[in-house]
């Protein structure tokens, strides 16, 4: 396909799709000024991230988490779907995109106008908590206001469990349901496409392999080489937001 340009290339193959599955990691969001806790100079590098055993255990360590949490909590609010998440739900809308899966916690495909029922979220979501026992939903701001009056870690009201961002921590098993929604999607897609991964964290990093031997094509459009560039059927080193909203006219 030489001469052609890469949107023309990525535009092509989403003609062609008639089952995409997007797959979306931190480099989408980083477009959104959402800080990537995993790269060099993250906050993961600077501060190890609390395992989920720690966080059972500990009033302490959940003390911390929170305070944690609610010192993001400005990032997290500014952050607003971009370019890269308009182009992804447009695809959706268009009924090209049959699922989004996300390594990210953010919400932001669900704020860009793609069904919850069409978000697959790896990681969780970090933008409401739930109750580890019996699975109550909180919103953060209640929390955060009893938080800094009390400093005490907050309790499910309905069975006293221990309430927790609705993220998947360190040390904390993978979420069932969305693994088997994620693999299903996996394998009736036709189409691909990884927007910001390097494909680094497994088991998530399987899904892109798995799509490829199942006969899909492979698009990866991501900042830096992945392991998987190779067996990828187009692979573009390029600014999300920008390249895939140019092959899909969005701005
Ligand atoms: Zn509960």
């Amino acid at each position: 396909m030489s001469g052609v340009t890469p949107a023309a290339q990525l535009r092509a193959l989403l003609d062609e799709a008639r089952h995409a599955v997007v797959f979306t990691g931190a480099g989408i969001s980083t477009e959104s000024g959402t800080p990537d806790f995993r790269s060099p100079g993250g906050i993961w590098t600077r501060m190890a991230p609390i395992d989920f055993q720690d966080f059972i255990a500990s009033e302490e360590m959940r003390r911390e988490t929170w305070r944690r949490r609610f010192a993001m909590e400005d990032t997290f609010r500014a952050a607003e779907p971009n370019r890269g998440h308009r182009a992804v739900a447009t695809l959706v809308r268009r009924g090209i995109v049959a699922a989004v899966i996300t390594q990210n916690i953010d919400g932001l495909h669900q704020a860009s106008g793609v069904p919850d029922r069409q978000v697959i979220e790896l990681h969780g979501n970090t933008t409401y908590a739930t109750c580890l026992d019996c699975g109550e939903r909180y919103e953060l701001a209640p929390i955060r206001a009893a938080f800094e009056t009390t400093n005490v870690p907050p309790i499910c009201v309905k069975c006293e469990g221990l309430v927790k961002t609705a993220t998947i921590s360190f040390g904390q098993a993978m979420p069932v349901l969305p693994m088997r929604r994620a693999e299903a999607a996996t394998l009736a897609a036709d189409l691909f496409i990884v927007l910001g991964s390097s494909l680094v964290v497994y088991p998530a990093a399987g899904f892109p392999e798995l799509a490829k031997h199942n006969g899909a094509k492979l698009v990866i459009v991501n900042g830096e080489e992945t392991g998987l560039d190779r067996y990828a059927d187009l692979v573009l080193h390029e600014p999300i937001g920008d390249t895939v909203g140019g092959a899909v006219g969005v701005n």
